[in-house]
């Protein structure tokens, strides 16, 4: 009987410790050196815009292999960055290609879990480090009427989903792969800077009321239906939008060009 309930508690005991290790296993532990690019969508704002805190940007672009963007739209997305940014040190952009994760369609979660182990940059001295992941599928959100082509998620985070643009962009007569990566690319990477509203102050009224981040100045490029596909491909038959002067203005009070 004793012997009987000391086992038990030898039992009770090691079954503890296992957990308690298991659980410090499966705790999310940010390495110290990560913790700068793992805060909220925005507050990174003015260290991408001016040159105060960090002197270069070094962007990290990972694509499932076969769903790497056109090199028009990356150099594209390189020269929007060039008109808004202060970095006297340059801008880099590095591309990657990975196998597939096998798990799409994406819910929020999964995406960051890809980040977690696929990113290998992360801020060093005066260089800024953002990450872009270019998926082989859709979003969970996705319905019928309305697809994501991407998704600004932390403060250095961007999913591009390379297969809903590439559906859109292969229909006859409506806007090429390249136009609607660029527009993806550009109105992401505009979040991280704080646009509309979200870590870059308003200098006038322009914030959508129907949808947070996103600008109600019509053809503007921060506009939500760029994000969401609904009236995208009329909106992009003209070329990729630009951004209106109600947002350059935010981005140059908070640093920007
Ligand atoms: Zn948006
Ligand atoms: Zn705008």
């Amino acid at each position: 009987m004793q012997i009987t309930k000391l086992l038990g508690i030898l039992l009770i005991s090691s079954i503890f410790l296992t957990s308690c290790s298991n659980d410090d296993d499966n705790d999310v532990i940010v390495n110290p050196l990560q913790i700068n690019n793992k805060q909220p969508l925005g507050t990174s704002a003015n260290d991408l815009l001016s040159s105060v805190n960090f002197k270069s940007l070094t962007i990290e672009m990972v694509s499932v292999q076969g769903f790497e963007p056109t090199n028009n739209a990356v150099e594209n997305f390189k020269s929007f960055l060039e008109q808004r940014l202060f970095k006297p040190d340059g801008i880099t952009i590095n591309q990657r290609s990975v196998a597939s994760s096998n798990l799409n369609p994406f819910t929020n979660d999964e995406i960051t879990q890809i980040e977690n182990n696929t990113r290998t940059a992360f801020n060093v001295g005066d260089d800024i480090t953002v990450y872009i992941y270019f998926a082989d599928g859709s979003s969970v959100n996705d319905t019928e009427t309305n697809v994501t082509l991407g998704t600004a998620y932390l403060n250095t985070s961007i999913v591009i989903y390379e297969n809903t643009i590439r559906r859109l962009g292969n229909r006859p007569n409506g806007p090429t792969v390249t136009t609607i990566e660029t527009a993806a690319l550009n109105h992401e990477f505009a979040h991280l800077l704080g646009l509309v509203n979200i870590g870059t102050t308003l200098q006038s009224s322009h914030e959508d009321p129907g949808s947070r981040g996103h600008c109600n100045v019509e053809k503007c490029l921060m506009e939500a239906s760029i994000e969401f596909g609904s009236g995208m491909m009329e909106m992009l038959g003209k070329g990729v939008p630009e951004l209106d002067p109600l947002c350059i203005a935010d981005l140059q009070a908070n640093g920007g060009r």
